[in-house]
């Protein structure tokens, strides 16, 4: 992955350019409705700090940001009612996995049966 774009849309939406509906926040993580729902919860959860995937992210946050990502998923696993019937948590990364937005981010799908994991084409 190419070094950090601040210009890509999620550091606009953490720059507060552009709005989102957010349903949780804190000092280190934003986590807001996916425009695009792929199911009826969709939920992308991002780390405030400038990080393109989640392998960059695993090498360089701090031990602080990574504590509070992983948290924060509980939190809004809660908030969202997801304990009981469960979701899936989704981070596209590169070329393979079709990766679209360059700052790392999460996407949590739940509220329905989701099928298998993979749609291959
Ligand atoms: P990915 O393909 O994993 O990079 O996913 C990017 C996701 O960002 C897609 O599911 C888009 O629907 C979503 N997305 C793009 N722009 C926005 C936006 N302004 N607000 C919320 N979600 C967005």
């Amino acid at each position: 992955m190419a070094d950090y774009d601040p210009d890509n849309i999620f550091a606009k939406i953490l720059r507060g350019e552009i709005p989102n509906k957010t349903v949780y926040e804190n000092e280190h993580v934003l986590a807001f409705e996916d425009i695009n729902p792929q199911a009826p919860v969709h939920i992308l959860v991002i780390p405030r700090g400038p990080y393109t995937d989640m392998g960059d992210f695993s090498k360089r946050a701090s031990e602080e940001e990574q504590i509070a990502f992983s948290r924060s998923i509980g939190d809004i696993v809660k908030i969202l009612e997801l304990e009981k019937m469960g979701f899936r948590a989704i981070a596209n990364t590169g070329i393979n996995g079709l990766q679209e937005v360059p700052h790392y981010h999460l996407h949590l799908l739940g509220g329905q049966p989701l099928g298998r994991m993979i749609n291959v084409l």
